[in-house]
């Protein structure tokens, strides 16, 4: 059947010259006579391969020097525990709720310290968000945490709140686990920002922290040395073994972003993939987006057929036209697209066609 057009909310799409590229080096990594996880993590050429995508990275999202770049293990679920351990100090944090991520979040603080929240948008199912503006912050705040896109409720912050024009001094802490290189970071209004790859960046295994060293050194005594981020910044993230062939891999799509132009050029992508989805949606009749404007997710578009009962034939039939992993996260419920950088806008345009068609034979 050959590759299909993947919407899987994560794992997800990988560029194809990527898996190509990884294909070619797969037994013999640039005449090293190893593949890239047979290496030792300290030997000279995975050293190489760390340094090039650490600096690859840094250069794409415009990583100030004044922050280190962490790659670690666990995932942003594990992340949820180990910025606590890192940074509460055993003080209150707050936490804006705008989908189920963020409440995983604060769900998982609370072990550590005391979780408050900010403010919320479950009273209309996460469909809108609440304005910095109206924003509860405790003068004692350790940090305010946020997930800048929620990847089951497609709500996505476009543009980071400013704390300090709030008159609060404690950083932000962004969970950008599911849009993380599909646009710039502004890194003025973050003290840490962290992401597991496999959304937008490579395989699972990997997970991101991008942290601003005066927040660095501040464990709790009972922090894992592993999840301590002094340590692993001060052992370039091998204080332990880190996940090797998730990097290698995460380099290439850094390669890859670059000869795109970019993260700005790829911003510009994502813009006019999701326009193109959203428009549609918004002039059917049959399929139906909830989120406000203002607050739509460029990288997750979750969608209902007005007839619930066609879901079923709705599914079956986008498998037959290749378009694979559309069913919604079992928590909302209906379809959900998901349109990371490596989807190209023909994948969109196939999809769109397809509910089109789809539509046509529902009337
Ligand atoms: C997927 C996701 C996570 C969880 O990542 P794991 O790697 O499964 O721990 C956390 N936050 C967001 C926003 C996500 O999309």
């Amino acid at each position: 059947m050959g590759r299909a057009f993947n919407f899987s909310a994560g794992p997800a799409v990988m560029p194809e010259a990527v898996l190509q590229q990884a294909a070619l080096e797969m037994l013999d990594w640039h005449g090293s006579g190893m593949s890239v996880m047979e290496m030792s993590h300290r030997g000279k050429e995975f050293i190489g391969i760390y340094e090039q995508t650490e600096s690859d990275l840094r250069e794409l999202l415009a990583v100030p020097s004044h922050f280190k770049i962490l790659f670690m293990q666990g995932g942003g679920l594990a992340e949820n525990a180990i910025v606590p351990l890192n940074l509460s100090q055993g003080g209150a944090m707050d936490f804006v709720i705008t989908g189920s991520w963020s409440q995983k979040s604060l769900k998982e603080a609370e072990k550590y310290g005391q979780a408050r929240v900010a403010a919320t948008s479950q009273t209309d199912g996460f469909t809108s968000m609440p304005s910095p503006a109206t924003w509860k912050i405790g003068a004692d705040s350790r940090y305010v945490h946020i997930c800048s896109n929620e990847t089951i409720h497609g709500v996505e912050f476009h543009e980071l709140p400013d704390l300090q024009a709030l008159g609060c001094d404690a950083p932000l802490v962004v969970d950008f686990s599911s849009h993380v290189a599909s646009r710039p970071v502004d890194w003025s209004r973050v003290g840490l920002a962290f992401g597991g790859a496999q959304k937008n960046l490579g395989p699972a295994g990997l997970t991101l922290v991008i942290v601003r060293e005066d927040l660095i050194g501040h464990a709790l005594p009972h922090c894992p040395s592993a999840f301590d981020y002094k340590l692993v910044a001060d052992n370039q993230s091998m204080y332990n073994t880190p996940p090797t062939y998730s990097i290698y891999m995460a380099g290439l799509v850094f390669q890859w972003l670059k000869q795109r132009g970019g993260i700005a050029a790829m911003e510009q992508r994502n813009i006019a993939k999701a326009q193109f989805l959203y428009d549609f949606l918004d002039n059917s009749s049959l399929y139906v987006n909830h989120v406000a404007k203002d607050c739509r997710s460029r990288m997750n578009v979750p969608f209902f057929l007005r007839d619930e009962s066609r879901n079923e034939a709705f599914l079956d039939g986008a498998k037959t036209a290749n378009l694979l992993q559309l069913k919604g996260h079992k928590s909302v419920g209906g379809m959900r697209a998901s349109i990371y950088n490596a989807m190209p806008l023909e994948g969109v345009q196939a999809l769109v066609a397809y509910m089109r068609e789809f539509e046509k034979t529902q009337a």
